[in-house]
């Protein structure tokens, strides 16, 4: 049963007389633990309907690239052939999603989907609930505290949603049945997008030429492994080796939740009835700290500009916009890794290399941008725009926070020095001091 919470009811429509019920899945992508895909479930059974699951194959989605894209359809591969097993039928269509959802609701009866929170992606649930003649209803799928029952304004910091989170988190880890399906939608014949070769698929796709990695390869099946060996291994001393890049101490799991190939609940259930000593720091990052991207990028229209920061924070940087930088770098010299700092340098080649740059990393990485950057306002575009192009994880409200709390978003206000002003700074000593940075360097070299 999905928790009430959850449901929005995006239009005022009545069922109308569809030959189906359509799940329009757009982030959360998985069969396992997706409540948008169990509520419609639900609806079909109800209203003695098949269900149909829709995903609109765009090549204009913004800033994804060759990489993001060969991540995903190995997710969509195996959701297609999980819904099949389960008697669901898939269309891909290769349309502008949107477009797509209305055109596939005029035969439905009923239109779920899942929930976003970047601008554009609340732009295409308005613009489809603004056209369609039946039931649209939006099931937040991927958070474990629905946004609006933590908070129903924007947070501060961590310590001010903390409490709202834990407050109401226990009721939220709830395991979620399959529910038996009634109706199969397999004997319709849609004419469906063919993804069996994604090589080949990506190829075809006009998107942005960023190199795929191997490194990580999409799917629910291999984040399930992940986190079963990260919870095996890795967990118990998660809050001393996740604070060091030359260790693999981290779950590798933040692609797989922005796709929404793993649901964050089943992830925390998981976590926590492990009773591994490491639960708690993991599930400060899983739960508080990500949900704090989402609270942000939801209630904050500036997330991705300088605008978006709290005014201690913007007025300090403006300050010192004039200070004297002693390294100035174009975004092309930031993209090729070619600063004086070997540190900066490996962070920035790991990202590009692998898609996924360590997390203690991204932080210094930030910063310095900030630092050799001519404007606080250019670093922070390119900051953000390096992040989304190169980081599997990215163009995900993380994302967006992550590069403001370099700027100063969520954080408090430290001494004043030059460029930054009152914002946090870090140095390559600061780095030296908590883990080996030569070996990180040469990890990244020899890779
Ligand atoms: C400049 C900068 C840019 C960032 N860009 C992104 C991004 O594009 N996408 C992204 O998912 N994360 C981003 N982060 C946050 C964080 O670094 C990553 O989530 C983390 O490194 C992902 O690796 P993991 O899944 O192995 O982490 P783990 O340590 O195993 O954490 C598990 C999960 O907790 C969440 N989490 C961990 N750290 C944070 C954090 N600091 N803030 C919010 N949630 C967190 C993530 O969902 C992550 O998958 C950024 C941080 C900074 C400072």
């Amino acid at each position: 049963m999905v928790e009430e919470e959850r449901i929005s009811i995006l239009n005022d429509e009545d069922p109308s007389d569809g030959d189906f019920v359509t799940y329009w899945m757009q982030s959360s992508q998985r069969t396992v633990f997706n409540p948008a895909l169990e509520y419609a479930v639900d609806k079909g059974n109800e209203l003695d309907l098949p269900v149909v699951v829709y995903f609109g194959l765009t090549d204009d989605f913004p800033e994804g690239n060759e990489r993001h894209y060969k991540f995903m359809l190995e997710g969509l591969k195996e959701v297609e052939k999980s819904l099949e097993d389960r008697g669901i039928q898939m269309v891909i269509k290769k349309e502008i999603p949107k477009e797509g959802a209305v055109e596939i609701a005029e035969e439905s009866s009923y239109l779920v989907t899942d929930r976003a929170y970047l601008r554009f992606l609340k732009d295409w649930r308005k613009y489809v609930s603004e056209r369609v003649d039946c039931p649209f209803v939006q099931i937040e799928s991927d958070v474990v505290v629905p946004v609006e029952t933590t908070s129903e304004k924007e947070e501060y910091a961590a310590r001010t949603i903390r409490p709202k989170i834990q407050v109401q988190m226990d009721r939220f880890l709830k395991e979620l049945k399959e529910t038996e399906l009634k109706h199969p939608s397999l004997d319709f014949d849609f004419e469906t997008y063919d993804i069996k070769n994604i090589e080949e698929v990506v190829d075809k796709l006009d998107l942005e030429d960023v190199e795929p990695v191997d490194q990580h390869i999409g799917g629910t099946s291999t984040a399930l492994e992940r986190l079963d060996t990260f919870i095996d291994a890795k967990l118990h001393d998660y809050p001393e080796r996740s604070k060091d890049p030359t260790e693999d101490g981290l779950s590798g799991l933040s692609p797989y939740l922005h796709f929404g190939q793993i649901s964050p609940v089943q992830i925390a259930l998981k976590v926590k009835s492990s009773g591994s000593p490491g639960s708690e720091d993991f599930l400060e990052e899983l739960v508080v700290r990500r949900e704090l991207s989402m609270n942000f990028v939801n209630y904050n229209e500036n997330y991705d500009s300088l605008e978006c920061l709290p005014g201690w924070a913007y007025d300090t940087l403006k300050e010192h916009e004039d200070d004297h930088r002693e390294y100035e770098y174009s975004k092309k010299e930031f993209e090729e890794a070619e600063t004086h700092d070997l540190y900066w340098n490996a962070a920035q080649n790991e990202m590009s290399k692998t898609g996924k740059m360590h997390g203690y990393m991204r932080m210094y990485w930030g910063k310095k941008i900030i630092e050799w950057t001519a404007t606080p306002k250019e670093a922070f575009q390119i900051a953000l725009s390096l992040n989304n192009r190169y980081e599997l994880d990215g163009r995900d409200p993380n994302g967006y926070t992550g590069v403001a709390w370099c700027f100063g978003k969520h954080d408090r206000a430290w001494k004043e020095r030059e460029i930054f002003g009152k914002v946090r700074y870090m140095n390559a000593n600061g780095l030296k001091r908590k883990f080996d940075a030569d070996k990180y360097v040469g990890q990244i070299e020899s890779l």
